[in-house]
């Protein structure tokens, strides 16, 4: 792996998710990857972001970062799915930058979010930023599916202010026909989390004719309120700003028709939540 310090990467300017950004780090060599995953010495961000408000209490830094297991069908970033598009950042750059942030978002009780992706992908360069982050006296909050939940140690947990957990659904099958991999890993999770009391806010996201079936959002209700650890519910309603990413990915796009939910199943679903004694916002 080359010096983390000395790896050329472009500005880490402030950038929407919403821009397609594809090969990155297409010159960085497989075993140069390999190297940076098993160390977490360098990672690979898709974008950051300052300023965020919804990923976490309060003002958010949130840096993207590329890769991830899953495929969802409704997936608004389909290029991270990739790790090469993403940009290298070393480490050491990446909470430099943190810190140019660390008294404003004190003041504006806000905090670190590193999201995706899956930033467990990059497990090790996401415990390194959380270790930092924390030092710095930063509230951290951790935005994943929880399929890779079981590669932080319960002391790294402990890093970990808030985790964003993205519940697809509790219905095995319907996960795997919408992720394209098993649930059971993420509700593992959940339930080591909640062992451990670490907060969860539910990130649920509503789309119409994939996931609005009203008793298989009950369920999903049941199992997160029964953890006792779930703080708020977020029910994220499906939209097409990602469709282009799509078409110019060459991929194809099953929900290319399908609309945004309406306003009365939003509300619908969000009372299913609050049924089973959750809070939504
Ligand atoms: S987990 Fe997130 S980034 Fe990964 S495919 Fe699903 S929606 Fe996309």
């Amino acid at each position: 792996m080359p010096d983390p310090q000395s790896v050329v990467t472009a500005p880490l300017e402030a950038k929407s998710p919403f821009e397609l950004r594809v090969n990155l780090s297409k010159d960085v060599p497989d075993i140069d990857v390999r190297s940076a995953l098993a160390t977490g010495d360098m990672g690979f961000l898709h974008s950051f972001t300052t300023g965020a408000t919804v990923d976490g209490p309060g003002v958010r830094v949130v840096a993207w970062t590329s890769g991830c297991m899953f495929r969802c069908l409704y997936c608004h970033n389909p290029d991270t799915w990739t790790m090469s598009n993403g940009m290298p950042v070393p480490v050491s750059r990446a909470i430099d930058e943190l810190r140019k942030y660390q008294q404003g978002l004190k003041i504006m009780g806000g905090g670190f979010t590193l999201s995706g992706g899956e930033p467990l992908m990059q497990h090790r360069f996401a415990v390194k930023l959380f270790a930092a982050a924390r030092g710095m006296g930063i509230h951290t909050a951790l935005d994943t599916n929880g399929f890779y939940g079981d590669k932080l140690s319960d002391a790294e947990l402990e890093t970990i202010d808030l985790v964003l957990l993205d519940l697809k659904t509790w219905n095995p099958d319907r996960h795997k026909h919408l992720t394209g991999m098993d649930n059971g890993p993420t509700l593992q999770f959940a339930r080591r989390l909640a062992a451990r009391k670490r907060p969860i806010w539910v990130r649920y996201v509503l789309v119409p004719g994939l996931t609005d079936d009203l008793n298989d959002i009950a369920q999903t209700a049941r199992f997160a309120a029964g953890l006792g650890n779930v703080t708020r519910v977020d029910v994220l309603p499906f939209h097409q700003m990602g469709k282009y990413k799509w078409k110019q990915l060459g991929l194809s796009y099953a929900l290319a028709d399908v609309e945004p939910p309406s306003q009365a199943l939003v509300d619908r679903v969000c009372g299913a939540f609050r049924t089973a004694g959750l809070k939504t916002v």
